[in-house]
């Protein structure tokens, strides 16, 4: 039996999103049927409709999903009917790095969230005219309903309101987990956080909560370096009208940076975060770039440094661990990424975009 659902379909590359009526096929034994009460809007929808990831269009995108277990299929353990849930990337659980515990590293990662389909081919959403492309990181979740891989399903505590931790799924988890969960910076350490959209802000608040000392807010908007402020950041630096290498070098003391973080993927960004660290100093990428970008960095008079270089997924998050510590974060009011998000309705949803693309909100919600 098939449900009607309301959802924003990406018709066609570059074109905005259509509200359309589609079908929902009958769950299959490893899925979860989640009534969606709201779903984030990333940078990551954004490049799928525009064609710089290939996952087939039509499609319905939403990967920072929230809602409420409706049903259950026959193979599933981890949630009940009624459970509220946040989804996430979706990983296949089999792989080596699964069985490790990496499951952001998943070998299956490209098929599970982009593929738009079941491993069988198979889609679960439809019109009268054919299959469109579901399963968008487990999850498609700009829907009404989704049927939701087990894997993308993380049960969550019922007193967060869905609609203020929809986003956690994505965005905020890599921003959070690349500081608690992989470059686990000491106390008393430096960072400079470039690019303080989503990411870069859920990265300032997690160094706040690591005990770094030194946390350097780098971005073009003043509006939101005003933001970085209020949120944990103890510097900040207009990269339009500033000499970020040489001010970071002020703020530091001569000594460099210990960790660096890009979210913006911009080769000439990353190259000013590379030269800022002090010696042994660590910069990540977590900021996506489309496919066949290079960047260079200088490899001469910083070799003595014994720096790295290195990119994150997903936060290196286990999701199941690790959005439940931050809705805990976020009820003690030490990670109050509530301040990032505005909520917009689903006939809305091009504003969404719109307004994430521009940088006038920082975190849109669709609520449904
Ligand atoms: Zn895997």
């Amino acid at each position: 039996m098939t449900t009607t659902v309301t959802a924003a379909v990406a018709r066609s590359t570059g074109e905005p999103l259509t509200i359309e009526s589609l079908q929902l096929d009958e769950l299959r034994p490893n899925e979860v049927r989640v009534r969606i009460v709201a779903s984030g809007v990333c940078h990551t929808d954004a490049i799928v409709r525009d064609g710089i990831y290939p996952t087939p269009l039509p499609a319905v995108l939403g990967h920072e999903g929230a809602g409420v277990v409706e049903g259950i299929g026959s193979d599933i353990t981890t949630v009940e009917v009624g459970d509220h849930v946040v989804l996430s990337a979706a990983y296949c659980g089999k792989c080596v790095q699964c069985r490790s515990g990496r499951v952001a590293y998943c070998e299956n990662l490209f098929a599970e969230d982009f593929g738009g389909a079941r491993h069988d081919g198979s889609t679960s959403l439809s019109d009268g005219n054919g299959a469109i492309s579901s399963h968008f990181f487990g999850q498609s979740a700009f829907s009404t309903y989704a049927n939701v891989v087990e894997t993308s399903v993380i049960k969550v505590d019922k007193k967060a309101p869905l609609e203020t931790i929809a986003p956690l799924g994505c965005g905020l988890q890599t921003g959070a987990g690349a500081i608690l969960n992989d470059l686990r910076p000491a106390p008393g350490t430096s960072i400079a956080v470039f690019g303080t959209g989503a990411v870069g802000s859920a990265a300032i608040m997690a160094a706040q909560i690591a005990g770094c000392t030194t946390i350097v807010a780098v971005d073009l908007h003043d509006s939101r370096l005003e933001l970085a402020e209020t949120i944990g950041a103890t510097h900040t630096i207009n990269g339009r009208t500033a000499d970020v290498v040489a001010e970071l070098d002020k703020i530091t003391g001569g000594k460099g940076l210990d960790f660096a973080l890009d979210t913006t993927a911009v080769p000439a960004v990353l190259q000013q975060a590379a030269a800022s660290l002090g010696i042994g100093g660590t910069v990540a990428l977590v900021g996506a770039a489309a496919p066949g970008t290079d960047v260079t960095f200088e490899i001469g008079a910083s070799l003595v440094k014994g720096w790295t270089f290195k990119t994150i997924i997903q936060g290196s998050s286990v999701p199941q661990q690790f959005i439940p510590r931050l809705v805990l974060l976020w009820e003690q009011g030490r990670f109050p990424f509530d301040k990032l998000i505005k909520n917009y309705e689903l006939d809305d949803i091009n504003t969404a975009f719109a307004d994430s693309e521009n940088g006038s909100t920082i975190k849109p919600v669709v609520v449904f």
